[in-house]
């Protein structure tokens, strides 16, 4: 590649607020080498990195305001708590949810499903409900339900997709019926990229009178939120994939289904009154963060969510976007490659495999080259069988990356090329 192309593919349409180089000067870690080479890092989807804002939050809130919250009256503990829930409002408002006692801390997406299935679901199935989980969701959205349905005699059906990736929406209207109780779906999913039709699925699935609980992970830091105008019962995600800190996460859940939810964990500072035999609990969202919460990861989140707000939803999207359809443009011309999941729309993903070579070894390959893709089956197995491969690579695009980035990617194949040759 001459100058002149380097220099066209680093560009992005011009967009208000959007400077790709100043993003990434908030993120020292872009700028390291790795094998001598300078890091490209195309695995967000696993876990994004994390701005030096976030990285100053958590060090401002150890080192002037930490404290335990909502149990002492000193001073500090106020202000963390305070501080603490600040970042619920934040994420109230990034959700456009109205209350923000309608949203739980949790360690993760992964809590906040299991929340929902083992609180919600445990208690109000009964055997021969259905549960609806589509091919295209990863374990966190698969495994919760498995062992609801085993523990009540619920069933668990597929909604299929499409070749392309996409959700194959005549057949999950036609297994909605009056035994369907949960929808479990994905917003986009995180092996593809598929950005999934909740407009139209989630009032299908209210029709016949069941609840849906969307996982949110992949869908947080790509495009603007909704809930409200979305309608879903339930929404979970993970802080750590939307450039805030792992080991919080934040579960929705409409305020009628959560005040009849029983609590699945019991200890401190969930309860209003306490004997030697018995327990009244607090509403919630208080009821359901027994224990001391992650805090400072709380607030860090909430100053992840700012950051992202300040840059604006939408020039990410549409940034991101630009990047998915550079890169897969790119890869398709390459007659080894093959790409899965190529549904109109998609959300900064782009999975491949690569004709005679398995996935681990182009993700080593590749490596080597400063390039970072995740391989494997992306904790999503029922997928990779209905895609009929065992591992594919992914790419997956940050608001960080560039379109010379993609470039890296692909001449990094050429290495793949010679050693398979
Ligand atoms: N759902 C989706 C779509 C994901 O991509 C992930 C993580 O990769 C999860 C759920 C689980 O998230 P966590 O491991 O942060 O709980």
């Amino acid at each position: 590649m001459n100058a002149t192309t380097e220099t066209l593919a680093n560009q992005t349409l011009a967009r208000p607020n959007f400077d790709v180089d100043k993003i990434r000067a908030d993120f020292p870690i872009l700028s390291r080498e790795v094998y001598g080479k300078p890091l490209v890092f195309l695995d967000s989807a696993a876990s994004a990195m994390k701005p030096r804002q976030v990285v100053d939050t958590i060090r401002d809130v150890y080192e002037n305001d930490y404290s335990n919250v909502h149990r002492g009256i000193h001073y500090l503990s106020q202000r963390c708590t305070d501080r603490f829930e600040a970042a619920r409002e934040t994420v109230a408002r990034f959700l456009k949810v109205k209350d923000s006692d309608n949203l739980i801390f949790t360690k993760g997406a992964t809590e906040g499903l299991n929340l929902v299935a083992q609180c919600y679901a445990r208690s109000t199935l009964k055997p021969g409900d259905e549960i609806l989980i589509s091919e295209l969701e990863h374990h966190s959205n698969i495994v919760p339900w498995q062992m609801v349905a085993q523990a009540t005699g619920a069933v668990i059906k597929a909604i299929p997709i499409l070749d392309d990736g996409q959700i194959d929406l005549e057949a999950y209207l036609a297994l909605l019926n009056e035994r369907t109780k949960i929808v479990a779906i994905t917003q986009v999913s995180n092996a593809l990229g598929t950005v999934t039709p909740l407009a139209q699925m989630i009032p299908a699935a209210h029709a016949v009178g069941a609840k849906v609980v969307v996982d949110g992970c992949q869908a947080t830091p790509h495009m603007a939120l909704d809930l409200p105008a979305m309608d879903c019962d339930f929404f979970a995600f993970s802080g750590h994939k939307v450039y805030g800190p792992n080991g919080i996460g934040v579960l929705y859940g409409k305020p009628e289904l959560l005040a009849a939810m029983p609590p699945y964990q019991g200890g401190g500072e969930m309860i209003d009154f306490v004997s030697i035999t018995e327990s009244t609990y607090k509403d919630a969202p208080h009821k359901f963060e027994a224990g001391t919460p992650p805090i400072v990861e709380a607030i860090a989140l909430g100053t992840a969510i700012d950051y992202v707000t300040e840059i604006g939803l939408e020039a990410i999207a549409a940034h991101e976007h630009d990047l998915v359809e550079y890169a897969m443009d790119q890869l398709a011309q390459i007659p080894e490659v093959t790409l899965h999941g190529t549904a109109p729309g998609k959300a900064s993903i782009v999975s491949f495999t690569w004709k005679g070579a398995h996935a681990h070894d182009v993700g080593t390959i590749i490596d080597r080259a400063g390039v970072a893709v995740r391989v494997g089956h992306h904790c999503a197995q029922p997928l990779m069988d209905r895609l009929g491969v065992a591992s594919t690579a992914r790419a997956s695009f940050g608001m960080y990356n560039t379109r010379a980035e993609v470039d890296r990617l692909v001449r990094s194949l050429d290495d793949v090329r010679t050693i398979f040759a």
